[in-house]
């Protein structure tokens, strides 16, 4: 009655963002085996380069190369994503009761980009909504769903990350999907130049993964914030199998 669909998904303001900042942690859910999916909340028809159809084709690529089990379209409008639109919050409860993933990754409220800081906003709203049984949204049929744990990823500013995700062995497969969206990083087609299809782009991509990374001595990491604290049941267990100094200092002791 009360299963979820999926493991974890990432909720994506435009086509390519789960990809750029959690795509190794999608890659590392799918080798280990669990059920992950996206959830774009636009078709990102604002963006300078492409099309809509080329964005959406070179989505289903990139989905693939992180083996993410199902991708959903939230249908909000690029560019004006606005958490104080009843209409908007709806469509995105509904999607969420469609889900129904256990750990929710969204992304971090302070962004540059507008859409990006006021997709966080919604989310926050949505995800609260989703979870209760008065709020109808969604039709018929769609049951509440509430998230285990929210988290929440930081794309270009600096965040004190809760955790961060050692995705070493999936930097691979993470570049491998980035570079799917051919038109969005200058890899195919014309169009006038942005940041994301400047030769920068990927190259900040790996320094910023090395330097999450480098914190917790490994070679690539992924950070992330908690909305609420964590709930450890044996520390002593958690960080025996989970210390960065000793992965640091003492290699041959893990
Ligand atoms: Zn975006």
């Amino acid at each position: 009655m009360n299963q979820p669909n999926f493991d974890l998904a990432v909720v994506s303001p435009h086509p390519d963002d789960a990809e750029m900042w959690c795509g190794g942690l999608l890659a590392k859910m799918a080798a280990l085996g669990r059920s992950t999916a996206i959830v774009d909340l636009s078709e990102g028809e604002l963006g300078s380069r492409g099309s809509v159809q080329l964005r959406a084709k070179e989505a289903a690529q990139a989905s693939a190369e992180l083996s993410v089990k199902q991708r959903f379209q939230a249908g909000l409008p690029d560019g004006r994503i606005n958490p104080a639109d009843e209409e908007q919050v709806d469509k995105v409860v509904a999607v969420l009761r469609e889900v129904r993933a256990e750990v929710l990754v969204v992304p971090y409220e302070q962004e540059r980009h507008p859409d990006h800081s006021a997709a966080s906003r919604l989310l926050r709203r949505a995800v609260f909504l989703a979870g209760l049984v008065k709020f109808k949204a969604g039709g018929v049929g769609l049951r509440p769903w509430a998230t285990k744990q929210l988290l929440f990823y930081p794309m270009r500013v600096q965040a004190a990350p809760t955790f961060i995700v050692d995705t070493s062995e999936f930097q691979t497969q993470k570049l491998a999907a980035i570079k799917a969206y051919g038109t969005q990083f200058g890899l195919v087609g014309n169009g006038p130049a942005t940041l994301l299809s400047s030769e920068l782009s990927l190259q900040s991509i790996e320094t910023r993964d090395r330097f999450f990374g480098a914190m917790i001595g490994v070679s690539h990491g992924e950070p992330y914030l908690a909305l609420s604290p964590l709930r450890v049941a044996d520390p002593v267990d958690f960080f025996r199998n989970n210390s960065t100094f000793s992965a640091l200092l003492f290699p041959e002791r893990i």
